[in-house]
């Protein structure tokens, strides 16, 4: 866990943030500019008494790096400082972030509310892991504000969020959300994985906690596995606890490679607003395309609400080609720029179907309630040169067509 004082003054820009934050605190090794990597498990000590305070955590320290690591912890600090937090601890995967989370928080008989549109591992800990140790759990429609409203009006432990949403980047209202849940005592804790820091700071609209999969735009480059929560030093002291005992931390290895990833994420993400809105509204432009999701587009039904919580629009969006799944079938292989694969948020261009991909278990009807037409296509924009990407779309939408004809 990361909660010490670092910073006495105010906290420099992002970029800045990005490059420094969680790099200086540490002496670093013979006068290393980077942050080694430490892979030791223990952490030995000259006499007991100085062993006994960092254990009492009266002094700093590590001991065992299933509770704390010098690498791990400059992630952590940065991924905190970036998020505006007091504290931050970070975990082996997003996943394991949001379950550790959750279980922190929630005892059989409580209630959590969330919405439909989680992501798909989330949604599963909804649906098969929570009830099945008697926990209530309510799934409202994304963006019925009201009706979430309504549920947490009801009691509830935990308001869950998620925004952007996967695959059709839906925009929840964070701070009126939130407003409703402190009305009830509620715990907010919001996935921030989509916006990154860059775009979005839940704890500034009033969320409690903020979660990442640093596996995706954090890291940035798909080589590394890893998750953070960030929220206030008595909040995350509970959840360090249940992660410290529970086991799944992060390898030091990992922690090292999101980092030096961390050190660009401003940088890919200014690139990554801009190539998504010139496509986004390229795409809207081709008769091929019948649906375009960008919260950035000011046909998007959030877009108000984006434009008031998000300082950009992000990379991810989805759309949909005529000719519906033998369509795709044929257009994502001839993209020459983009990896098909189930990742997101790194430096290549990315596309998969909600298909194969987020809504794999879903039948037909199921995906067409959640407004995932068979034809829809998630496309997680690159930092590749924008007109690189939309001559690589229209060869590909171009061949489709005339195949499909
Ligand atoms: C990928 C993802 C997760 C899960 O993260 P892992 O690092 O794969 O465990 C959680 N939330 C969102 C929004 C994601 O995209």
């Amino acid at each position: 866990m990361s909660n010490h004082k670092t910073h006495q003054s105010a906290l420099p820009n992002q970029s800045t943030q990005c490059v420094w934050s969680g790099e200086t605190e540490h002496a670093l090794y013979e006068g290393a500019t980077q942050q080694p990597v430490v892979h030791s498990v223990s952490f030995a000590y000259q006499n007991i008494d100085d062993w006994h305070a960092v254990a009492l955590e009266q002094a700093e320290g590590h001991i065992y790096t299933r509770n704390t690591n010098p690498t791990v912890r400059a992630f952590e600090d940065k991924v905190r400082d970036l998020e505006g937090a007091a504290a931050a601890t970070s975990f082996s995967s997003g996943m394991a972030a949001i379950s550790n989370t959750l279980y922190t928080f929630l005892r059989p008989g409580e209630r959590v509310v969330s919405i439909k549109d989680s992501y798909g591992g989330t949604n599963k800990l909804f649906t098969e892991f929570l009830p099945a140790i008697d926990i209530d759990v309510r799934l409202c429609d994304t963006t019925d504000y009201a009706g979430i409203e309504a549920a947490v009006n009801q009691g509830c432990r935990l308001l869950y969020l998620e925004s952007p949403t996967n695959p059709t980047v839906k925009i929840i209202d964070i701070e009126r959300l939130a407003k409703a849940a402190k009305a009830v005592g509620a715990l907010v804790v919001v996935d921030n994985t989509f916006a990154t820091p860059i775009n979005q700071n839940p704890l500034q609209l009033g969320a409690d906690i903020v979660i990442h999969s640093a596996t995706k735009y954090l890291g940035g480059h798909a080589d590394a596995l890893g998750g953070i929560a960030c929220g206030s030093r008595d909040l995350i002291k509970k959840i360090y606890h249940f992660r410290e005992i529970n086991g799944a931390a992060l390898a030091p290895m990992d922690a090292y490679s999101l980092l030096r990833g961390m050190k660009t994420l401003s940088l890919r993400i200014d690139r990554q607003n801009r190539n998504a809105l010139i496509i986004a509204n390229w795409l809207l432009q081709q008769p091929m395309v019948e649906q375009v999701n960008y919260p950035g587009l000011p046909t998007h039904p959030n877009h108000d609400v984006a434009r008031k919580q998000m300082r950009g629009f992000g990379g991810m969006l989805s759309f949909s080609v005529a000719g519906g799944l033998d369509a795709i079938k044929e257009f994502l292989p001839r993209l020459r720029y983009a990896h098909m694969a189930a990742n997101l948020g790194c430096v290549e261009t990315v596309v998969g179907p909600p298909l194969v991909t987020s809504h794999v278990e879903c039948t037909t009807e199921e995906r067409a309630a959640a407004g995932i037409p068979e034809g829809l296509v998630r496309y997680s924009t690159g930092i590749e040169d924008v007109e690189d990407l939309l001559a690589d779309l229209e060869q590909a939408l171009c061949n489709t067509s005339r195949t499909n004809r």
